[in-house]
Order: C-alpha cells, then structure tokens, then sequence
C-alpha cells in the first residue's frame, strides 16, 4: 500500500490474520513433583504501591477462588491498613490477614519470603499464589526455596486439580504441569489470563494482625538487606499491563523526541505506550515500556505497533491482544503474520495522518 491521504490508507488496511491464528501453539504435558492435596486454606499475597491495591492482584484473587476453598490474602508492609480494609472487600477473600512492620515497608522480597516461610509453618497454606508480576516473581521463587517446593511461574489456566497451564517457548507452546508432591503449591499467576475480581467498597470479611514469631521472622533481613532508592516513570496514562488501547513503537522510531508522536497518539484513544526492546535499548523509552517476553504481558482490546518487526519475543507479549494493527514498511516483516490489520507504510507519513484524522472524531467520553 503506498502512502497518500490516510483516509484512503485506512480504509484499505488489509485483514491479515484472525486472532485466533495468532501464534499457534503446542501443548506438552510435564510432571513436575508427586502427592494429592488436602482442604487447606489458599493464601494471595498482596500486591500494593502508595497506599493502593495492586491491579495485577484481582487476576491473582480469581485464579484462587477457582481452586476452591478457603481464601486468605496478605497484605503485608507498613501503614497498610486502607489496602487491608480494600481487600477485605474483594470478592472470594475470606479473611484479610495484615503483617505491619518496618522491615516490610518496600516489601523487600528477602524478608517477605522469610514471614511466608514463618506462616506456612504454621497455617500449612495448600497454595500460596502471587501476581506473575515484578513483585511476585521475585518473591515466590525464594518463598518455594525456603519451603522446599517447586513453584509452578506463570499460569496462564487452572487445567484440573493440581494440574495448570503455563506457556512456554516464548509464548509457542503451552505446557500442562502437576503438582503430585508434598507441601504448598506455590504458584504466580499471569495477570491477562484470569479476570479481575469483583470489588466492593466496604469491607466484607475479617481483618486480622499476623504477630508474634511470624512476623519477627521478616525483621531478621534489616541488618542485611536495605532499601536504598527506587526510579520510576509517573505517568497519567493508563498502566501498560492493563490498558485497553497499547501503542507501540520499535527501533524505526529512531529516537525518543520521535516517541512524542506515539504519546499524541496514545493520548488521543486513552492508552498506554509500549515499545520493543530494540526501542528500550536505544534508549528512546525506559525499560518499563518494553512488551514481550523479557518486558512486560499486554491484553489491550487494539494493540498498534509502529515500526515493529514483530520478532518471536515481542509477539510472546501481546498474544492476547484481541485487535493488532501493524505500520510497517516492510511487507515481509513477522508482525503482518499476527496482525488483524496491517499498513504498508512509513510510520513518519501514516503517524501525522491519523492523528490529523483522530483530532476530526468527536472528543473521547471521560
Ligand atoms: C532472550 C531475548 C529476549 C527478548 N525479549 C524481547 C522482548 O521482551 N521484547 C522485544 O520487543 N524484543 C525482545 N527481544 C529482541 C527481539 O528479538 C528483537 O530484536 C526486537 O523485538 C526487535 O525490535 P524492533 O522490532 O523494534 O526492531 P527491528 O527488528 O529492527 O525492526 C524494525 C522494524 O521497523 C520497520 N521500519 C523501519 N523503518 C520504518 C518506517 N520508517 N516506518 C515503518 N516501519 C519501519 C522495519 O521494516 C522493521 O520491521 C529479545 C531477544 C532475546 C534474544
């Protein structure tokens, strides 16, 4: 398609592939450990920032409540009674449990793994599940060691009992794996793959204090372990795991000022902005906007990528995409193979043209 008038562009954009073409993918059956499970409580540990519930965490609540029976969420750190109280009101929690202390203000992953250690001593929790984010992903794997156990990362589906999903290969195959051993299955949980629970604004069920030799186990790390600083972007838009419009761009976009271009755009559908990491790594973006396999799982409604080749990694972050739409100028390139809808095109033409056309749409509801 060459470029002129972006109306015309448009209205010649090519269906390409339906979602459910999208990656195709193998299954492959692993037995990880061996033993049956008894009725014990589910343990969620919370995640939270500044004073608010994690999102990533309702996905995590959902996965819980379908293994069935009792439901317990952790909330641990310090001045984190509002999280308690908004848990408490979360659909499938069947008592909040709250661990405040100093040590567990940034909850470090050292003396987080060291309380759920504690706990699972006494509370013999059968599953122990986390948000497969930053947060949980650096915490359960130490919280398994500790225990003794096998964690099962990134479940993409509850397959039976005991028995999950996960995707593997960089997103190619999906893998169905067993628990048959003895001790918690500990387990983190894709956040795009389970619906969010439902949340009330009042709480519903028990809060209570951990205390005791619980929660002075997480204090043992403070001499050895310190938080020093934390970097991050601010931004209004919407958080890139969970928006419903991601636009992305790739190494074509030749620098950051270039960038400002996908923020208009981004800006005028009220999404997110997301990049390979060919773009990351040129430094045009922080490394918090790469999507794929070693950056971040997006499950928009429209994913649009912007002089993206489309490679295997980036392609493992947006399976779950419904609508992807690819500006490229290459015909040959990969992300044509995944893409609903695909402009032949300079993205330095096609970009001004459908921010010219977005502006003529009647504002966006608030
Ligand atoms: C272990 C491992 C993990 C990885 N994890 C990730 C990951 O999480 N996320 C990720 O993205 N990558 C990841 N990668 C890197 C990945 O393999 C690719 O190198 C990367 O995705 C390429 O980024 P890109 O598409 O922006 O760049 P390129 O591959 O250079 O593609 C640029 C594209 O832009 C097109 N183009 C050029 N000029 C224009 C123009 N003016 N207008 C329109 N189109 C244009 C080109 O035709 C090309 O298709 C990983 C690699 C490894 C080995």
């Amino acid at each position: 398609m060459s470029s002129s008038a972006l109306g015309s562009s448009l209205a010649a954009l090519v269906r390409v592939a339906p979602p459910a073409e999208r990656l195709p993918q193998r299954r492959a059956r692993i037995s990880v450990s061996e033993a049956p499970r008894g009725a014990a409580p589910t343990l969620v540990v919370v995640e939270h920032k500044d004073g608010r519930l994690g999102p990533a965490t309702l996905p995590a609540v959902s996965a819980a409540a379908e293994l069935g029976g009792d439901l317990t969420a952790l909330v641990a750190g310090e001045g984190v009674r509002d999280v308690a109280r908004a848990v408490a009101g979360v659909a499938g929690v069947g008592q909040v449990l709250v661990a405040e202390n100093e040590s567990l203000k940034h909850q470090l992953a050292e003396p987080m793994a060291d309380l759920l250690a504690e706990m699972q001593k006494r509370r013999s929790f059968s599953h122990v599940l986390a948000p497969a984010t930053t947060f949980g992903k650096n915490l359960l794997p130490r919280f398994a060691a500790l225990v003794g156990v096998q964690p099962i990362s990134d479940i993409i589906g509850i397959a039976g009992d005991s028995t999950y999903s996960r995707p593997i290969y960089a997103g190619n195959a999906i893998a169905t794996v067993r628990y048959t051993a003895e001790g918690p299955q500990v387990i983190t949980v894709r956040p795009t793959s389970f619906p969010a629970a439902a949340t009330r604004d009042s709480p519903q069920v028990p809060v209570e204090d951990v205390s005791g030799s619980e929660l002075s186990a997480a204090t043992n790390w403070s001499e050895k372990v310190a938080w020093e600083a934390e970097e991050g972007s601010t931004s209004d838009r919407p958080e890139l795991g969970t928006a419903k419009v991601v636009v992305s761009g790739g190494r074509a976009l030749k620098s950051a000022e270039n960038f400002k271009m996908l923020e208009r755009l981004a800006d005028m559908l009220g999404g997110a902005v997301g990049a390979s990491r060919a773009a990351v790594d040129s430094g045009f973006v922080p490394n918090d906007y790469q999507v794929g396999q070693t950056g971040k799982v997006v499950a928009p409604d429209l994913y649009i990528a912007v002089g993206i080749s489309g490679a295997i990694q980036h392609l493992a972050g947006i399976k779950d995409a419904k609508v992807v739409v690819a500006i490229n100028t290459d015909s040959t390139a990969p992300i044509f193979q995944v893409a609903d809808y695909g402009l032949e095109q300079d993205l330095f033409t096609a970009l001004p043209e459908l921010e010219q056309e977005l502006a003529k749409l009647p504002p966006r509801p608030a």
